[in-house]
């Protein structure tokens, strides 16, 4: 047990000597300031690593993970990191990652009580209902595990876009797009949802339409003014 334990600070030594073997700077750079791309908001299942899978460095990717990528509008955490990642990180893209095998929407499909887990849970068998009938036209249970964890995504993008700071800053400036990610762990290939950004929001507009604040409005006039 302290042997694995351990195993953090003798990995540490290595990679910082890694670093500075290849970039004298690399620490006096990266403690200067952050400036990633993109948000991801990701499951906390340990085979999902979300900066090895994508190639990205240390800087690149701000992230929020939890079981089952969830984006719940009651969740200080997740909403937090939203916000600022898309008010002052000004993030070019927001991707929702969920994956092939994920023991949240596993257990999400199991009616039975989960104890502490229910509420949580309760998010993803919700979207069970939502799609009801086109999971229960899915005989084979494999292939409708793998549909819920697809229509999971789908449905936590849909939840990242209802969220005014979203709307806002895409209404000023064209970004955050938001994409919806599946991470298949049998063959480590990264599968694209191809999420409808742009007329799942104008879709969702005639609801949660939050975009016509005055301070919306004159950003984006003195925008168009510039
Ligand atoms: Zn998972």
């Amino acid at each position: 047990m302290k042997k694995s334990y351990n195993l953090i600070f003798e990995n540490n030594k290595k990679w910082m000597e890694a670093q500075l073997a290849e970039n004298p700077d690399f620490f006096k750079t990266l403690s200067a300031t952050q400036n990633p791309d993109f948000l991801y908001i990701g499951c906390s299942d340990s085979r999902v690593s979300a900066e090895e899978m994508m190639g990205m460095k240390p800087g690149e990717l701000f992230v929020h993970r939890n079981i089952a990528n969830v984006v719940n509008t009651l969740d200080m955490s997740a909403t937090a990191v939203i916000q600022y990642a898309v008010e002052h990180l000004q993030v070019k893209h927001i991707i929702v990652c969920g994956h092939y095998g994920c023991g949240g929407i596993k257990a999400a499909m199991t009616p039975e009580d989960m104890g502490l887990l229910n509420p949580w849970l309760r998010t993803i068998r919700d979207i069970y209902r939502l799609h009801q009938a086109e999971l229960d036209a899915i005989d084979d249970e494999q292939k409708r595990y793998d549909r819920l964890v697809e229509l999971n995504v789908q449905e936590q993008c849909i939840n990242v876009i209802k969220m005014a700071c979203v709307q806002e800053e895409y209404l000023v400036d064209e970004y955050p797009i938001v994409h919806g990610l599946v991470f298949d762990m049998k063959t480590g290939k990264i599968i694209d949802l191809e999420i409808d950004f742009e007329n799942i929001l104008k879709d969702i507009q005639k609801i949660y339409n939050l975009t016509n604040s005055n301070w919306v409005m004159s950003k984006k006039n003195n925008k168009n003014m510039q």
